[in-house]
């Protein structure tokens, strides 16, 4: 397997997403608008399968995780009572000379923009969005947009408790926009001020916070390793503890190595009993969990799994890209699993003859019951092969005119490129075999 040049792989990725339709800049008729994004055709369809397979192991697979999806818009109490309004900042410095501003804990003494050493002292600048909710803009109307989707569960954390009937250690999970008026936006998606996460906040006795915190960093670390995430360009990282968030007790990241080096994934944190605390003597509404087997009343502590989806999804892309020769011919591939690919099978008439096309479209129509399909009849085979292996399709099924006498259809596997004839009374079975490999 050749590997792409780190140098350029991010170059060739950002590329590949516009030219394929998985990731546009936004507004770009009007000359794109501040590290925002579109997510095309291709792109909302793995950044689903991305929060699907999250969705699947944290909530699917479990008996003691519930969903939840929460208001964007919130009102400023709940900032107030989650120390964001207060603590939610980023020490940032301006440039006198150019006028750029930088987070000061990402830049030394000089400006990187223009070399200048003439900066301000380092200010706080509040990262959530403000805005007013109805048609008066005064005090009273202030809302913010969350920049995280916690909240939601701590908030709610007795309305889910008590009619979901789940006691700690038991977890909710959501996942949803974000909004952080981040200062330096950039690198792609990796950061931008609009952004999608998946978040899970699992209430526990506790005594067993450690236990369960240790659990957690394990099993994240394993749904990326599952999904395809090669080890090596993986990491685990404990905070010290100077950089601990004010509401955690340990936070460990899982990080990824990005073409610029190392970078968070995501963070798992022991966010302690901070949170339902602060939010009962906020509110006035006791949010602790009375047991009635020992007749205990007491505030959870609570481990969070934090991941960013659409970060995730740019790790994946860049941990997928790949480039190899096929019959002498080089060839862009996306080496990624079957659940992320955004078209898991595509259907290939050999040739565009109308007598094709029937069987085709009964053969697509079969696939699309358990996959996500592509149709395409146009320019030669080959081409169409690579065209699917740009964009990670892991099988692709050739219907010929062959076909139309023996009742099989072709499977072509993207990694090996190895060609099959499978019966089609056979064909679902046969991908759906090739799934479980
Ligand atoms: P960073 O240190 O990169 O700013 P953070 O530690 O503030 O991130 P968290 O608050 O722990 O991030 O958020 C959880 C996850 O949400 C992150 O691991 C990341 O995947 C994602 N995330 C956070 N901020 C952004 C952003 N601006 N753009 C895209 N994803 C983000």
């Amino acid at each position: 397997m050749a590997e792409a040049p780190e140098s350029t792989l991010m170059e060739k990725v950002v590329n590949l997403a516009k030219r394929r339709g998985f990731i546009f800049p936004s507004a770009e008729i009007y000359g794109g608008f501040r590290s925002t994004y579109d997510y095309g055709p291709l792109g909302v369809q793995m950044l689903r399968n991305v929060k699907n397979a999250w969705w699947r192991s944290m909530v699917q697979n479990r008996d003691d995780v519930v969903g939840l999806d929460a208001a964007i818009l919130s009102p400023p109490a709940i900032w107030a009572a989650s120390g964001h309004l207060t603590t939610f900042s980023d020490p940032m410095v301006d440039c006198r000379n150019c006028n750029e501003r930088f987070r000061a804990d990402h830049i030394g003494d000089t400006c990187p923009s223009c070399g200048s050493k003439d900066l301000t002292d380092a200010r706080d600048f509040q990262l959530m969005f403000k805005t007013h909710a109805g048609p008066v803009e005064d005090d009273g109307s202030v809302a913010y947009l969350r920049p995280e989707t916690a909240q939601g569960m701590f908030t709610n954390f007795l309305n889910v408790q008590t009619t979901s009937r789940k006691k700690p250690p038991f977890g909710i999970a959501q996942i949803g926009k974000s909004f952080r008026n981040e200062i330096t936006p950039g690198n792609f998606v990796f950061r931008t001020r609009e952004f999608e996460q998946m978040e899970m906040e699992f209430f526990v006795p506790p005594a067993e916070a450690q236990q369960w915190f240790e659990y957690w960093v394990a099993q994240r670390y394993e749904w990326y390793l599952d999904l395809g995430m090669p080890a090596e360009k993986l990491q685990l990282r404990p905070h010290d503890a100077d950089e601990l968030s004010h509401y955690s007790a340990g936070t460990t990241d899982i990080e990824f190595q990005f073409p610029w080096g190392w970078g968070e994934l995501e963070g798992v944190a022991n966010r302690t009993d901070y949170d339902l605390k602060a939010h009962s003597s906020a509110s006035g509404s006791s949010l602790e969990y009375y047991d009635q087997a020992s007749n205990e009343r007491y505030t959870p502590y609570v481990i969070e799994p934090a991941a960013g989806a659409t970060r995730a999804m740019m790790a994946f892309l860049l941990a997928a890209y790949d480039e190899d020769e096929v019959g002498g011919e080089l060839r862009t591939v996306l080496r990624l699993d079957w659940r992320l690919a955004p078209i898991q099978v595509a259907v290939l008439p050999l040739s565009k003859k109308p007598e094709l096309e029937p069987l085709a479209r009964e053969v697509l129509g079969k696939l699309q019951q358990h996959f996500y399909c592509d149709y395409d009849a146009t320019q030669s085979i080959g081409k169409r092969y690579r065209r699917q292996d740009e964009v990670g399709t892991p099988w692709c099924v050739t219907v010929d005119f062959d076909s139309l006498e023996d009742g099989a259809v072709t499977v072509r596997e993207r990694d090996s490129t190895d060609q099959v004839r499978v019966a089609l009374d056979h064909l679902i079975a046969e991908l759906i075999n090739r799934t479980q490999r």
